[in-house]
């Protein structure tokens, strides 16, 4: 219960703890960009070329040259020299001259404005261009967007549909990126069974399984299933070790706590290291972190609990951090949110409570949280119905109306 305060370490403390032990992995790989939609980057990028590569167009209209135009007449008639279309090599604009210009087309040499087509008026003669035009109108000067050497997308940032354009636009049509790391799934219970077939008294359907699978393959990590473990003390090594020669890491959910049937935390201390166990979470207590050995190597280990709600909370808050910064990424830390609260926590506990909510914009347009009326550690339908996490530090009250921090679903599988 609660009053096991001392044993139970702060999110944060396990957080610094746990990152502190990440080996950052050395496998990589080049893939085409078109292939490379949420892999993380291994090098940094320069650009091959500026961007734009030559000043251009930003209408339909005529390039012309500000010197050509009469300062004290309404209208200055231009004869048309050239047309060019986006893709053209443009030609050096004589003067006094007007070229045809259409947006995204190379500006002439000798130009140094664009009208729009709306403001001038064709005649036989050539094109009317009106007195009012500024030097640099409707350009888009060459180098803007960047320059050529600039490094724009740095080592350890995940690529996403945006970092794709950007470096196509820079000249780069192949990456580096980190392997995806092979994540072996273990799931301990004699009570579990698979979906499909039929529940025997006393049994349940392996759910954590899927919750698992998804978040892992939704972070682009190879998933390796190791099925079902019985609650055995020798299967449960037996069975780690086996998981830990194949796999980059090895999670298992439930067996973790003390009970006489939970055998994960016991054989972790046998087959390998346990560096951390219980912390200050709600829901997701009994976590047991370590390694397994093998010979002189190490298989990092995360023994998560049971409960599908404790599954989820503890693998986006502690597991994903630890994948992503293997994996060489960067920022670890998932993008936040805010709103005022629609909910009370009267009693302050000693662990940070993750909080199955849902945030909407009120009438008003503020950001409202309101909270699953149940947090049983055991609902998973809470947590479909939810689209994030609320926070409720340890310690801290909350009343109706105060500003608590929460965290978006789409923090989790944010590619896009
Ligand atoms: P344990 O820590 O093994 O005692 O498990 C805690 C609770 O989570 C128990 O009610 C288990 O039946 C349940 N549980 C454990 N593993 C799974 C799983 N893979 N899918 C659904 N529920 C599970
Ligand atoms: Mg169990």
């Amino acid at each position: 219960m609660e009053n096991t305060k001392t044993l139970l370490t702060p999110v944060d403390e396990a957080l610094v703890t746990l990152l502190d032990q990440v080996k950052e992995s050395n496998r990589y790989e080049v893939v085409p960009l078109i292939d490379a939609l949420g892999r993380i980057i291994a090098e940094d990028q320069k650009a091959l070329i500026s961007q734009p590569p030559m000043d251009n167009s930003a209408m339909d209209g005529y390039a012309i040259n500000t010197g050509d135009i009469s300062s004290t007449q309404a209208f200055t008639s231009l004869p048309i020299q050239q047309r060019i279309a986006a893709g053209d090599a443009a030609e050096i604009l004589d003067i006094g001259k007007a070229a045809r210009i259409f947006t995204g087309a190379m500006v002439p040499a000798g130009a140094n404005a664009i009208v729009m087509q709306e403001q001038c008026e064709v005649h036989e003669e050539g094109v009317r261009i009106p007195q009012s035009v500024k030097v640099g109108q409707n350009i888009r000067l060459k180098g803007e967007d960047f320059k050529a050497g600039q490094t724009l997308v740095t080592k350890g940032t995940p690529l996403r549909s945006v970092e794709l354009g950007l470096l196509a636009a820079m000249g780069i049509s192949a990456v580096c990126v980190f392997k995806p790391l092979k994540v072996m799934v273990l799931s301990t219970g004699d009570e579990l069974v698979e979906p499909g077939e039929n529940l025997q008294v006393g049994q349940i359907y392996n759910s954590n399984r899927y919750v698992l699978a998804g978040l892992l393959k939704g972070m682009g990590c190879e998933l390796m299933d190791g099925g079902i473990i019985e609650d055995d003390f020798e299967t449960t090594k037996q069975q780690l070790q086996n998981a830990a020669q194949q796999a980059d890491l090895v999670i298992t959910s439930g067996g973790v706590s003390v009970g006489e049937e939970d055998h994960v935390k016991n054989a972790l201390e046998e087959i390998g290291q346990l560096k951390l166990w219980k912390l200050a979470i709600k829901p997701g207590k009994p976590l047991a972190y370590g390694d397994i050995k093998l010979g002189d190597s190490r298989t990092p280990f995360f023994g998560l609990p049971g409960n599908p709600a404790a599954v989820l909370v503890t693998f986006s808050i502690l597991v994903r951090p630890y994948l992503l910064k293997m994996l060489g990424a960067k920022n670890l830390a998932p993008d936040m949110a805010a709103g005022k609260a629609c909910f009370t926590r009267t009693k302050p506990s000693i662990r940070r409570e993750y909080l199955r909510a849902r945030l909407v914009l009120d009438e008003k347009g503020v950001a409202a949280i309101t909270t699953y009326p149940s947090q049983s550690s055991g609902l998973l339908r809470s947590a479909s119905w939810a689209n994030g996490f609320a926070i409720v530090e340890a310690h801290q009250t909350v009343a109706e109306g105060d500003v608590v921090s929460f965290i978006p679903f789409q923090s989790f599988t944010g590619i896009h």
